[in-house]
């Protein structure tokens, strides 16, 4: 169930772990096997036109032997007949049901909820529409500065338009990101001419039929659109109507098998909560790559096959404004909200050598344990490679990596990829110095 990433991916892996498997896809939309993460950047015309984002055609599920049904929604789960309901075709029995339904956006939960003009960022057919209507958009409203806040208020922006960003935190991703690697971000969005409003809450929308402003409690914003970009929460909902297993977060509680509470039923992706691999607190709705990932253990499980699930470190980074940000596990903010221990490093150091044109500021922040000093965090901010330092640090969490091992890495010098000093190493030799302090 499910055509996102961990569904398609739980189908390809279920077929290539038995070949004989008749393996069916049920999906809401009219399309699988295109990346939704390129939407944005079709809206701010960084990408030509939508059909780049297709991966795949529909004719190659046919010859790779998956029933790939379009249009079609499940409506109920039975674990204990082994069977699904599927709207306009009745019953349909399974030997093995890969749950992977994915995430919908937090309602606002404010009157005019129901107005035209909220555009919830997803199907890549009502984005085709939506880029239509924002030809003769000229000022846009984008709810909480949240991942794809980011990334829409970037492209509204290039695009020409007049973007406010409400957000009812302190800062700009501020459940994932510290404010000093926020900062630079939300600096270069002023200059873009994009408004913030912080720390303020939307009210309701406003207008008759379509929203013609938002009222928020810092007062009322004109707007002809608004792009709501509130946290994702799991779509579990058929599998809680199941009986099945659901965490703390809402997502379904799977093993390291991905299989869930029920006999049969695996899932995968947005809908499933999985353990944070430094303190096992459980989380959900991760990102389309850890979809992919899951899905293609749940389906090679589902279909005999014998893989498994590690932990989660959760690198990640995007680009926001003029720059880019990222991290892996924890960030300052986010461990000392959870009352985890560290000690920190700071480094202020650049992407090239300082004389090859186009060098950029990196700032990395490394955070540790007290004792042991073994990674258990960092976030950066930089105008350059800040993804593969977010990749090396998941992966330098993950294998118990110290702030000593760090301080004495060997790096790359070549002046138009990197600099004498790497910044990750600093920040190292910065904590070690502060502890000698
Ligand atoms: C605009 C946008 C930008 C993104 N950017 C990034 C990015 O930069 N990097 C990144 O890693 N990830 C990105 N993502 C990925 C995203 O955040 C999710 O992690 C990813 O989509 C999760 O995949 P999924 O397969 O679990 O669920 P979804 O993609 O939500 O797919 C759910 C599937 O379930 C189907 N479904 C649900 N209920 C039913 C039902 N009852 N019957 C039949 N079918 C049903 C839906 O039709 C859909 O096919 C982006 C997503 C969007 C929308």
């Amino acid at each position: 169930m499910g055509g996102g990433a961990a569904g398609i991916g739980a189908a390809g892996a279920a077929r290539q772990a038995d070949p004989g498997a008749a393996v069916t896809v049920f999906t809401e939309y009219e399309d699988v096997a295109y990346s939704p993460c390129g939407i944005p950047y079709v809206h701010g015309k960084e990408i030509p036109s939508f059909e780049a984002l297709f991966l795949q055609t529909k004719e190659a599920y046919v010859k790779a032997g998956i029933d790939v049904c379009y249009e079609t929604r499940v409506s109920s789960v039975d674990t204990t007949r082994r069977e699904v309901q599927v709207e306009g075709r009745g019953t349909v029995p399974y030997d093995r049901l890969i749950l992977a339904t994915g995430f919908d956006y937090a309602d606002p939960g404010v009157p005019g909820g129901d107005l035209g003009g909220l555009y919830y960022v997803k199907n890549i057919r009502r984005a085709m529409e939506w880029d239509r209507v924002l030809d003769s958009v000229k000022t846009a409203v984008v709810v909480e500065a949240s991942p794809l806040g980011l990334e829409m208020i970037t492209a509204l922006a290039h695009r020409g338009i007049t973007v406010h960003v409400v957000d009812p935190h302190p800062w700009a991703l501020a459940e994932l990101a510290d404010p000093d690697i926020m900062r630079p971000v939300e600096e270069s969005w002023a200059e873009m001419g994009i408004t913030t409003h912080f720390g303020t809450r939307v009210e309701a929308f406003l207008g008759e039929g379509t929203v013609r402003a938002v009222r928020t409690t810092a007062g009322e914003i004109e707007c002809d659109l608004a792009v709501i970009c509130t946290h994702k929460q799991p779509n579990a909902r058929l599998a809680a109507a199941a009986g099945l297993a659901l965490g703390s977060t809402g997502g379904l509680v799977v093993d390291e098998r991905m299989a869930t509470s029920a006999a049969g039923v695996f899932a995968a992706g947005d809908c499933t909560e999985l353990p944070h691999g430094v303190n096992r607190v459980p989380i959900a709705c991760l990102t389309g790559s850890h979809a992919y990932a899951q899905g293609k253990v749940a389906g090679t499980n589902a279909a005999g096959g014998s893989r498994v699930y590690q932990p989660v470190y959760v690198p990640w980074g995007m680009v926001a404004g003029t720059w880019m940000v990222g991290g892996a596990s924890f960030g300052e903010t986010l461990a000392t909200a959870l009352g985890i221990p560290f000690v920190m490093g700071v480094a202020d150091g650049i992407s090239r050598a300082r004389y090859y044109p186009g060098v950029r500021k990196v700032r990395v922040k490394l955070l540790a344990e007290p004792a042991g000093h073994r990674l258990i965090g960092a976030q950066m901010v930089g105008g350059e490679g800040i993804k593969e330092r977010a990749d090396f640090l998941g992966v330098a969490v993950r294998t118990g990596i110290t702030l000593e091992d760090l301080a004495t890495m060997e790096n790359v010098y070549s002046p138009p990829i990197g600099a004498l000093n790497e910044p990750i190493s600093v920040a190292a030799q910065n904590a070690l110095a502060s502890l000698r302090r």
